[in-house]
């Protein structure tokens, strides 16, 4: 009966208010969230961290994601890496917009989803780019894995960083974004440490790891360096399904398995 006028007075309120106005705003969340694809798991695979580093990291990665995808539906995004670092380098020198930095950057993410692909055809598993996305249920039903590129399509429309033109919204939050709309059961990113430290490990020898942490103890302690983009964190803030995630050591065998199976192995962040 409640969700019944709850939604009658959304339609009255998206009638006469505008969609800036805020009681809009809060009715339009009264119903309970629907899960799409609450069985599946989202895997990021990085690029620099992981696929830059070739067939020493890359054919390990494959074969244990060949091998979790008999017993669990997983999503593979792709990081991009050194070339996207190159080519911000060359266009930010140029002179050219975030928007722009965003669209040369996203080429990366799919050349890594396409090699990825590649990789793992003879297992059956497709690359799908975001007009494909509907099919995901049918790959997934059908061969257990899908994989896609991890930049958000935001192009020329990426939101304009605090400083500087690198674009906020890369692959990290591309990830995440696709796991928190789909509802997903896990977002896992797949990386080259051991998970989130009090700095960045390789450069800075005292940096400790940080087990578990929640998104606001990490906002507020304003480390110098994060493992994954900074804006991941207020997109968990708002998160109705992904309220945790974990950041995992790709260069050890097993690890992806083992966080899938539920098991605290890396680095836990999570919305309160
Ligand atoms: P991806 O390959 O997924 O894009 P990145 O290279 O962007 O991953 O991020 C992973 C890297 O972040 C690690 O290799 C590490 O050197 C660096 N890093 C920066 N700050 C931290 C931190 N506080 N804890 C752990 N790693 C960090
Ligand atoms: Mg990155």
């Amino acid at each position: 009966m409640t969700d019944v006028m709850s939604m009658a007075s959304l339609e009255s309120l998206l009638m006469s208010r505008s969609l800036s106005d805020a009681e809009l705003g809060q009715a339009s969340g009264m119903a309970p969230d629907y899960a799409i694809l609450p069985d599946v798991s989202v895997i990021k695979v990085g690029g620099q961290s992981l696929i830059d580093r070739g067939r020493s990291a890359v054919y390990p990665v494959v074969e244990e994601l060949v091998s979790v995808k008999r017993n669990h539906q997983i999503l593979i995004g792709t990081g991009a890496g050194t070339r996207a670092r190159h080519v911000y380098a060359l266009a930010a020198e140029l002179g050219l917009p975030t928007g722009v930095l965003t669209d040369v950057g996203a080429a990366v993410a799919d050349q890594n989803a396409e090699m990825l692909g590649y990789l793992m055809a003879r297992h059956g598993v497709p690359v799908v780019g975001g007009s494909a996305f509907g099919a995901i249920p049918l790959y997934l039903a059908e061969c257990g894995a899908a994989i896609f590129s991890g930049m958000p399509p935001y192009d020329m429309w990426q939101h304009v960083p605090h400083e500087g033109v690198i674009p906020p919204y890369r692959t990290d939050a591309g990830c995440y974004l696709v796991a928190e709309v789909y509802g997903c059961a896990q977002m896992i990113f797949v990386k080259d440490e051991d998970g989130l430290y009090t700095a960045n490990p390789k450069t800075d020898s005292n940096a400790k790891l940080i087990p578990q942490i929640t998104v606001e103890e990490l906002i507020a302690a304003d480390l110098p360096d994060l493992i994954i983009e900074r804006p991941v964190l207020e997109l968990m803030r708002r998160a109705r399904h992904v309220k945790s995630v974990q950041v995992i050591n790709g260069l050890r065998p097993g690890l992806i398995r083992r966080a899938l199976a539920g098991e605290h192995v890396g680095t836990i962040i999570s919305a309160a």
